[in-house]
């Protein structure tokens, strides 16, 4: 049960023989942060900053954004309780307004087709005012984890080339922010991994969007909710390419995490692993899960099941197919 599941695990992510992948928090506020900190999570992987200002009819004062942000950082400066002497980093999102997530104040009115907009980081790149908001958003993070002593990271949404990540990382380093990073959830991220990955210092795979522009099938949607399964052997091969992609490259050393919701399904995430991914980031309440699944497995385990989930026909032969090995392997 739960609690059996939590007290195995012992608040570091790591493979049976030693491999370690570090386990954080999606979080979207200091509540959640805090609740996060208290389940051990190792960081924080995905903070959600737009999900505090959906009602916001106007841009937050810089004030209000600077207290949300510190909240956050704060539940995570200094090392865990109980020590280890890490440190326990906060990947702040930048805001990803539009689609699923519409901000009063930065998303377009009337787009035919928002999801395919100008949303996440989109926003800034476009006449407007979006471009202001961002560089008044990096200042304040910046400024938030001057505050708290916490260490940020910051990454921008929808991001599909390297040339947009290029632009960021620039705009990043102007505000003294040294971990600069993007989110790979358009396709077209993978596919030029290779330039992508030289221009950050870190990337973060956003399967719930990935999946959505691969299948073509709204993630808001009952009806096409089977093709954005993560157990999708489509989506898993783009990860394997990302991969590949990524250490061809001369860009070996950039880690690439998951922050989507296939970082939380606990017989998932030693595929992910076995897929190369650095760090996963979930829901707080799927860590121990998640962290007692990977202490169950070694590297050479996780490598064997994410061969056999991609080379399946469908999710279901996937899923039974790394089930199988599971029980093998144990
Ligand atoms: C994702 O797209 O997978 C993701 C983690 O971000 P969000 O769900 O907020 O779009
Ligand atoms: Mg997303």
């Amino acid at each position: 049960d739960g609690a059996a599941v939590a007290a195995e695990w012992d608040g570091v992510g790591r493979t049976s023989d030693g491999h370690v992948v570090p386990l954080l928090a999606n979080v979207g506020d200091t509540p959640g942060a805090e609740k996060a900190a208290g389940l051990r999570a190792q960081g924080v992987g995905l903070f959600r900053t737009e999900l505090t200002f959906l009602s916001a009819a106007e841009e937050p004062p810089v004030a209000t954004q600077q207290a949300v942000y510190a909240g956050v950082l704060s539940a995570f400066s200094g090392p865990p309780a109980g020590g280890g002497g890490t440190t326990r980093p906060v990947t702040a999102r930048t805001l990803d307004a539009g689609a699923d997530k519409p901000l009063p104040f930065l998303t377009l009115d009337g787009e035919p087709n928002p999801a395919l907009g100008v949303r996440g980081l989109r926003v800034a790149r476009v006449p407007g005012p979006g471009s202001d908001v961002l560089d008044r958003q990096l200042a304040t993070l910046a400024a938030a984890a001057a505050e708290t002593g916490a260490e940020l990271k910051v990454m921008a949404p929808m991001v599909a080339t390297a040339e947009e990540a290029r632009w960021f990382v620039q705009r990043c380093r102007a505000h003294g922010i040294r971990s600069a990073g993007v989110m790979i959830e358009v396709p077209a991220a993978v596919l030029t991994a290779h330039e992508v990955l030289a221009e950050v210092d870190f990337a973060s795979v956003g399967t719930n969007d990935l999946a959505q522009y691969l299948f073509a099938a709204d993630r808001q949607s009952g009806p096409v909710a089977a093709l954005n399964d993560p157990w999708q052997p489509a989506l898993l091969r783009l990860l394997r390419l990302l991969r590949l992609l990524g250490e061809a490259s001369a860009a070996t050393g950039t880690p690439v995490g998951v922050c989507g919701e296939a970082a939380a399904d606990p017989t998932l995430a030693p595929v992910l692993v076995g897929l190369g991914m650095a760090t996963l980031s979930m829901g707080a309440g799927a860590l121990a899960g998640v962290g007692a699944s990977l202490a169950a497995a070694t590297l050479e385990d996780c490598r064997e099941r994410a061969t056999a989930a991609c080379a399946a026909p469908d999710p279901m032969a996937a899923r039974r197919a790394v089930a199988e090995l599971a029980a093998k392997q144990s």
